[in-house]
């Protein structure tokens, strides 16, 4: 089967799905092919959403346990129901990914459900999700890639998504556990630890680097150290974590000094390894389409998000820079695809970290030049 389309966006996260709709709004004949099976990517399914969706409910909890008797209020028999609060969380996934769904076909997007592969410039191929069904090719103009990241992995600690986790796990834990380690104190593992921390886990840190919040302002990274530190978090600042062994009911860490020193094993029910992000590029066929990436992987685009092929770009976390949903860069993309003249430097954009206090900085957003 072949379609000819304007525009074909692999990958229908927030880089992908708002860069299709506007497209057609635009008057372009659009489609976004995702093989996730859901529309939102990493952000909607298990990303900022589910996050916040804990994040909310944990608070509440922690609300309820420790301040409601200070103003006078006196609730008994407080507990977790961790199955309703996952419960909940799936569905505010579930409403705003259907509700994504929603807006393509309000937008006239087509939603391709299937794994995208660049055949070469101006094709893209097609292996459905669907059992039995035929391949397809897309014939179009453009192809945006926005495929987004995954989870960097950390060498001798294999993730299992039970009891060594990446967030996609901790998103997703079936009880509460009474220890956790968080590998990394960056956004997602202090989000996550915080969640874990106010339903009754004890959480312990282990970062490489001699401060939390990597990127941070310094002051501001210190600060969130000292506070975070007295709602009940411990850090381990400057260790390394070499190795990991998942035992019937708990993990046992090695962790050395960054600086050479005593290896010391450290155990805990489960373990969240959250040491950063990585392009996700797989099976796309970039190299043989002959797009550049840079040597982290990430696809290279100049200022308008052309990659050095014609015809193709790329946006989102999939390029670099602060990988961040709510980064300006879609419209910045359109703006300058369809109004030429019109840059498309994004301005800076704040950033999140959605513990409590929730720290903001503005790390800049602008596509590296080239
Ligand atoms: C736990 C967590 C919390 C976060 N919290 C926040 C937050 O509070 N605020 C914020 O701004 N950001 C947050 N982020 C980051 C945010 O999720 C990402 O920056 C954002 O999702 C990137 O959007 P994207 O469209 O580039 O990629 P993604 O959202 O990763 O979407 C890419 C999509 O492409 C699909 N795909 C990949 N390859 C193919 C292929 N070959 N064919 C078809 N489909 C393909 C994938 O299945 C995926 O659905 C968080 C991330 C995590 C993990």
């Amino acid at each position: 089967m072949s379609d000819k389309y304007d525009l074909v966006v692999i990958g229908g996260g927030p880089g992908g799905y708002v860069a299709a709709i506007r497209a057609a709004q635009l008057g372009l004949r659009t489609a976004v092919v995702e093989k996730r099976g859901a529309l939102g990517g990493t952000c909607l399914n298990v990303g900022c959403i589910p996050s916040k969706a804990l994040l909310q409910s944990s608070h509440h909890f922690e609300v309820a346990s420790h301040e409601f008797a200070h103003h006078g209020i006196t609730a008994k028999g407080l507990a977790v129901d961790l199955k309703a609060m996952m419960g909940r969380k799936d569905k505010v996934v579930l409403d705003l990914t259907q509700g994504i769904e929603f807006l393509m076909k309000k937008n006239k997007v087509d939603y391709v459900k299937g794994a995208g592969r660049i055949a070469k410039a101006g094709q893209v191929a097609v292996t459905p999700m669907e059992k039995g069904a035929k391949n397809q090719t897309l014939e179009t103009e453009t192809i945006l890639v926005a495929t987004g990241s995954e989870v960097t992995p950390l060498k001798g600690v294999a993730i299992d998504e039970k009891q060594i986790v990446s967030s996609t796990g901790a998103l997703a834990l079936k009880q509460v556990p009474k220890t956790l380690i968080v590998v990394g104190a960056g956004v997602i593992g202090l989000e996550l630890g915080s969640v874990w921390r106010r339903l009754g886990t004890k959480v312990t840190v282990v970062e490489f680097l001699d401060n939390i919040l990597p990127g941070m302002d310094a002051e501001v990274s210190k600060q969130m150290q000292r506070i975070l530190t007295k709602q009940g978090l411990e850090f381990k600042l400057s260790a390394k974590v070499t190795a990991a062994k998942a035992g019937k009911d708990s993990v046992t860490l090695s962790v050395e000094p960054v600086k050479g020193g005593k290896q010391e094993t450290l155990k805990a029910d489960v373990v969240l390894v959250a040491i950063g992000r990585r392009p996700y590029t797989q099976g796309l066929g970039l190299k043989e389409a002959g797009v550049e990436l840079d040597d982290k992987g990430f696809v290279k685009v100049d200022e308008d998000f052309q990659t050095n092929v014609e015809g193709i770009y790329a946006i989102g976390d999939v390029i670099g820079g602060a990988m961040l949903a709510q980064r300006p860069r879609t419209r910045a993309w359109w703006r300058s695809r369809l109004s030429p003249g019109n840059p498309a430097t994004s301005t800076t954009t704040p950033s999140p970290a959605s513990s409590t206090p929730g720290p903001r900085w503005r790390p800049s957003a602008r596509p590296r030049r080239r």
